[in-house]
């Protein structure tokens, strides 16, 4: 798709793609959107969908799937046990992954769970690029230490690094000396820096010092595919390679992955897989014990035929590079505009730097969440809080201030088109406009644990007010 050139002007992403299915829209007015973000508690987890325009709050499970991946489902095995939906499944892993031997799992947590649980010793600790919120918590539980080993670049929102999700491994090595380490885990696609990828070269290094220092290297590879694209096209050793030897290169770096099928192959489930008959061994005898028998490992038997097509469809390069190319194009006209975003653009979404957004308002207004809510409320799009809401009080009752304060905009793979896409920039420029209008937020009820899930809040002003009304005298009667 990249070879596809405008004549009339400069290039856009176009969708490889047609559509097939849909499912309407609603876009409430802006009065109407007001009354729900209150009863929501002003928490954009807490809206119902059909009050929701674009929905962006995540790329999990809401992927498109395709009239392949349809068709498979239709064909499924209902076997609780020897089904021959997981003897596809099974194949098509080993086809792209060169791995003998797949564990299913029902998501991605619950792969961590069974890997966590069978190698993370009290004590130990886990290297690592950058955490994920369920993995810190699996590793965490089983009395092992995370440790972040982000290249400096990572933490840098404006920058234009290409591989923002390498790990440093210089302190890699110091610490693998220690050597108490339980495996080393690379995560594709760094997700809570903005989908960020790690460079192949990085991984391939990686591997070396795992092997120096008898440590394993386990791959989180639920954000694979816009990895594999970046590589492809960032890192020009591997220009002329298909996704097929890329994605090879990938594994043959790798002792154990893993992947969360809500995201790498357009479904709902997970997967183990390794070439070490060991490892497959100790983590096999937990699958039916948390999951599910051996040939289904929770999953439903048609979502585990729609991953397997997923998953083909995966090692298309017209397939894994919509995400990435939409989210440069939204990035793009968002920097033009002067909105401050997390550049390079990555591959989950786009991420608006809150901080300097909102730079009047402190941690403790929740600067990502009063975005999230503002931007709902003149929009209709849902986006998720990714900062100090995000985070829960330390043993005192006080605020931990967030390194970040994002506003994520996820773009679920397949599903928007070209013209939302357009009309979420232009909201949100005009709305970075309006930004000094925007004031902070507080709980009015607060949960101690994972508050961003379920917490309530209200404006501490009548913002909220002055907002409506300054969308009313630019837009007048649109919604
Ligand atoms: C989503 C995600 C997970 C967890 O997967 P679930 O299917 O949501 O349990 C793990 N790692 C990464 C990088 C993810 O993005």
């Amino acid at each position: 798709m990249n070879n596809i050139k405008f004549f009339s002007r400069s290039n856009l992403p176009i969708e490889m793609h047609k559509v097939r299915i849909v499912q309407k829209l609603n876009l409430i007015p802006i009065e109407e959107r007001k009354e729900k973000l209150a009863q929501a508690g002003n928490n954009t987890f807490l809206l119902k969908n059909r009050d929701v325009f674009l929905d962006m709050l995540t790329d999990s499970g809401v992927n498109a799937m395709s009239d392949r991946q349809q068709a498979a489902m239709l064909q499924a095995d209902d076997a609780y046990a020897g089904s021959e939906s997981f003897e596809r499944f099974e194949a098509k892993v080993k086809e792209i992954f060169g791995t003998p031997f797949v564990l299913p799992a029902h998501q991605g947590r619950a792969c961590e769970n069974i890997i966590c649980r069978t190698f993370v010793k009290p004590g130990s600790t886990v290297p690592m690029n950058y955490h994920f919120t369920t993995t810190k918590a699996h590793i965490n539980l089983n009395g092992g230490k995370v440790v972040e080993l982000l290249c400096k670049e990572g933490f840098e929102l404006e920058s234009d690094f290409p591989f923002k999700g390498n790990i440093d491994l210089e302190q890699l090595e110091t610490h693998l000396k220690k050597g108490n380490s339980a495996f080393i885990r690379m995560e594709a696609g760094t997700n809570l820096i903005g989908g960020q990828p790690f460079a192949l070269s990085n991984l391939k290094a990686v591997k070396k010092l795992a092997e120096k220092y008898g440590a394993f290297l386990v791959l989180d590879a639920s954000l694979l595919a816009e990895n594999l694209f970046f590589v492809k096209k960032k890192e020009s050793e591997y220009k002329d390679k298909t996704i097929r030897q890329i994605t090879a290169e990938f594994a043959e770096n790798s002792d154990i992955i893993y992947f969360s099928a809500r995201k790498l192959g357009f479904a709902r489930g997970g997967a183990i897989c390794t070439t070490n008959k060991e490892f497959y061994e100790k983590m096999k005898e937990l699958v039916p014990l948390f999951e599910g028998f051996l040939t289904y490992g929770g999953m439903s038997v048609r979502e585990i035929e729609a991953i397997t097509v997923g998953l083909d469809e995966t090692m298309d390069e017209d397939v894994i590079s919509q995400s990435p190319l939409f989210i440069e194009h939204m990035v793009c006209k968002l920097k033009k505009a002067g909105v401050p975003v997390v550049t390079p653009s990555g591959g989950l979404g786009c991420h608006i730097n809150a901080g300097k957004f909102l730079p009047h308002l402190k941690s403790s207004d929740y600067p990502a969440g009063a975005l999230a809510a503002a931007f709902y409320l003149i929009s209709g799009v849902r986006g998720m809080e990714r900062g100090t809401l995000s985070m829960d009080r330390d043993e005192n009752g006080n605020d931990v201030p967030s390194d970040m304060e994002l506003l994520r905009l996820a773009l679920p793979r397949r599903v928007f088109t070209l013209s939302q896409v357009e009309y979420t920039v232009d909201r949100l420029t005009w709305l970075y406009k309006n930004a000094g209008i925007i004031g902070g937020l507080e709980f009015f009820d607060e949960p101690k644990i994972l508050r961003f899930f379920l917490g309530k809040l209200k404006p501490v002003t009548d913002w909220q007010d002055k907002l409506l009304t300054a969308f009313k005298k630019d837009f007048g009667d649109s919604l």
